[in-house]
């Protein structure tokens, strides 16, 4: 160790040099980095600045606007904790020639002595009006100590110049003034040894700043750097990097499909006695969108390389039978064809609803469902069958990829609500021991906008159902606060009253107790917490102030509504964690129409399709995400019948949750749902990147960055097809592509 450590001080620190051997950084710090993924050099110099002060031309106090942010430099005048009766409160008072601002710091007693008078302090914050004075305030800025001594080196990187603000990398211990400083050095001591990763030419071209300037304005700009464009990470240096990332990204994916064009895949037929098997099963005329998705689908089933495609559709566009077509194409040619549902309720409603459909054609189809909950013994048959190839029609839910199933000659499989699954397990589904590899249909729900779309999943091919089924009436929503609960309840019998069925949805199962959101893929149902009964419910001693407002569960309002405003109705429970045969027993008496009103959590959220149902009452509807809600709506509206959705609110509903309920009154479209939501949490949340197997961007947004993600697109297309730049040039991408991949996309790369 010791030696190592003495080589590295005695070489040039490198991009590629462990942060350990950085001036200023030991074994301690190096631990602490590490666990923010900051291992090299390159990943700290990586490390971006979320915002820019102007501390060149810092405002003038009296310049201010109230409720804009700014960031201003002053002196400190005086400061004092104030203990009032709710609260430690510090307040500080600074100031610029005459003009002064109160900044105050809610519970700050940590801050007690922390500012001398006299002291230079950089503030950012909100700029609220002052009572008292004319001057103004903030409330919680941000601050920084700028250095006393303006010979110190380190005052130049804080003032006089646009300063960088990081994210702390370790409390306050790791915040902006070391990151800064650590930066510099590191700058300074690599100058002219950062190499280019990307072709010369390709950089005039785009107009893009070669990647050390990139790196070195994008921490210290220059003077005169426009601001909103440096906040925006709009700077040619910002899109020099973020495109650097997209580059890389979309280059693997570019690669990825044409190695998988080179595999090995069945090409299937389409003759007379396969579009006649087809012809003989569907059930109503499909729509435009439906025939052009198949026609893509099946063009690439009868191509000899694997099929790779993601059928996205908006809730109720009809995927499924789309999805069928193809595997009874597969069928038709003597293979297998798999349907993996997320959820043991939407398999089970996949096999019931293809057993009704097959059952009208002339030869026999074998179909086998494989779930978790079969006994021992059903799934061992099951195995058998699959093994045997005794099964046309494989359905099931995750248990189809545990490594105990073997096909005997799968031919295509269908994965249905994509976003559910991670893309590990998608893949290892399609890694059969087969010589060859089976196609793959991957259907979502989830409206990515169509750009998004490409360019993330560039390794699948998209088709779009961009069209609903005719005769849907949309479903006309509305926003209503749990205090006309009367009318709604009202609205449920008369919908009742004409023969149709409807859904009460509810966040929770049980009592405001166990305030537990249902799960989607629950963990091994846990025993049931032994209820307590009514009436040896104590009164708890916690002031009423403490308690959490009252969530009403599934359960509770079950008994509730039975006893009540539902009474006389047939009314049945479904969660979660009642026992798969139950959820199926219930499911399908639902279906059969011998319930009236399905009491329900977030189990019936994907898929589940029961056209004569025309009523969706969602309870709490402020607690459900945007995707959630549209989900939801997406169960009704599916037959001829007008349907409702009714999103009632209890208590106050936060600015957010007003805003997602507004667009959900507003439109039907899924698309923009989606749009909204993006915007509203972000890639991340949207996305649910683990779920998704999304790689884990160090400086790209896919919201802010699509333009340079189509960019990114186009070029490593073209670079991949005819690349540019020197040999030398060349060579270096196609390793560093390599890095890349092993690096930072990890999980894709398993595909
Ligand atoms: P999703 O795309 O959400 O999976 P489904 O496949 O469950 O949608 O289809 C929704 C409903 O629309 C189902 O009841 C299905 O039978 C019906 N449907 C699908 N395609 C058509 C069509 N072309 N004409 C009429 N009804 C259709
Ligand atoms: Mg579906």
């Amino acid at each position: 160790m010791l030696a190592i450590r003495t080589w590295y001080h005695h070489s040039v620190i490198q991009l590629d040099t462990p942060v350990q051997f950085v001036k200023g950084i030991g074994p301690q710090i190096a631990k602490t980095l590490a666990e923010k993924r900051i291992v090299t050099v390159e990943d700290l110099l990586f490390h971006l600045p979320f915002r820019y002060e102007d501390r060149l031309n810092p405002r003038e106090l009296t310049d201010l606007k109230p409720g804009e942010m700014a960031s201003v430099i002053a002196e400190v005048r005086g400061s004092a904790l104030l203990r009032t009766r709710s609260m430690p409160i510090f307040e500080m008072t600074v100031g610029h020639g005459t003009s002064s601002m109160k900044c105050l710091w809610f519970h700050g007693t940590y801050l007690e002595g922390k500012f001398r008078s006299g002291q230079m302090v950089a503030l950012y914050g909100k700029v609220e009006p002052s009572r008292s004075t004319r001057n103004f305030k903030m409330i919680q800025p941000q601050f920084e100590i700028l250095p006393d001594n303006p010979d110190d080196e380190s005052h130049l990187l804080e003032v006089g110049r646009i300063t960088p603000v990081y994210e702390s990398l370790s409390g306050s211990r790791l915040a902006s003034r070391w990151i800064r400083r650590v930066i510099f050095n590191l700058l300074e001591e690599l100058r002219g040894h950062i190499p280019e990763t990307l072709p010369t030419a390709m950089l005039h071209r785009l107009n893009l700043p070669c990647r050390e300037e990139a790196l070195r304005t994008v921490h210290f700009p220059l003077a005169g750097a426009p601001m909103t464009q440096l906040q925006a990470s709009g700077t040619p240096a910002h899109r020099r990097l973020i495109f650097e990332e997209l580059f890389y990204l979309e280059c693997g994916l570019e690669l990825k499909r044409r190695r998988l064009q080179q595999r090995a895949g069945f090409a299937f037929e389409t003759n007379d006695s396969v579009r006649e098997a087809i012809r003989q099963v569907l059930p109503f005329h499909p729509t435009k969108a439906q025939k052009n998705a198949l026609g893509e689908i099946v063009s690439d089933m009868r191509k000899p390389s694997p099929m790779r495609r993601l059928l996205q559709g908006d809730v109720g566009s009809g995927k499924t039978i789309v999805a069928l077509q193809a595997m009874l194409v597969a069928i038709q040619n003597g293979y297998q064809a798999a349907l993996m549902a997320p959820t043991e309720i939407l398999a089970t409603q996949h096999y019931l609803a293809a057993r009704k459909l097959l059952e009208r054609a002339s030869r026999r189809y074998r179909i086998t469902l494989l779930t978790g909950s079969l006994d021992d013994a059903e799934k061992k048959l099951a195995r058998r069958r699959i093994f045997h190839a005794e099964a046309d029609l494989v359905i099931g839910t995750h248990a189809l990829i545990e490594e105990k199933v073997e096909f005997g000659n799968l031919g295509l499989v269908v994965v249905d609500e994509q976003h559910r699954f991670g893309v590990l397990q998608r893949f290892r589904l399609m890694k059969k021991p087969n010589a060859c590899e089976p196609d793959v249909l991957v259907m979502t729900a989830t409206p990515i906008p169509r750009t998004l779309a490409l360019s993330l999943y560039g390794d699948l091919d998209l088709s779009v159902l961009d069209e609903l089924p005719p005769g849907r009436k949309p479903v006309d929503t509305r926003q209503v606060s749990d205090e006309r609960a009367e009318d709604v309840w009202k609205l449920v019998r008369n919908e009742v009253a004409k023969g149709r069925q409807a859904y009460v949805v509810y966040p929770v199962i049980e009592g405001a107790k166990d305030d537990q959101p249902e799960l989607d893929f629950a963990p091994p149902e846990p025993e049931p917490e032994p209820k307590p009964k009514k009436s040896a419910k104590k009164k708890t001693k916690t002031p009423a102030l403490f308690e959490k407002p009252s969530i009403k569960s599934a359960t509770e309002m079950y008994d509730s509504l039975r006893a009540t405003h539902l009474s006389g109705l047939r009314l049945a429970l479904l969660h979660g964690r009642m026992s798969s045969d139950d959820k199926e027993v219930t499911m399908r008496r639902f279906q059969r129409g011998d319930i009236d009103v399905l009491i329900a959590t977030t189990v019936i959220e994907v898929g589940v399709d029961v056209p004569n149902a025309s009523l969706m009452v969602v309870e709490h509807a402020e607690r459900f995400g945007l995707a959630q809600l549209h989900q939801l709506r997406g169960r009704v509206g599916r037959g001829a019948a007008k349907s409702y959705c009714i999103l009632m609110t209890s208590g106050r509903v936060s600015p957010s949750a007003e805003e997602r309920l507004a667009a959900m009154v507003r439109t039907q479209n899924g698309f923009e749902l989606a749009e909204l939501d993006l915007q509203m949490r972000g890639p991340g949340e949207f996305f649910g990147t683990r779920q998704a197997g999304l790689p884990d961007f160090r400086v790209a947004n896919l919201l802010r960055d699509r333009a340079l993600l189509e960019l990114a697109k186009t070029e490593s297309a073209r670079f991949i097809e005819n690349p540019e730049g020197t040999e030398d040039e060349r060579t270096r991408v196609r390793t560093r592509l390599k890095e890349a991949w092993q690096r930072r996309y990890g999980l894709l790369e398993a595909g």
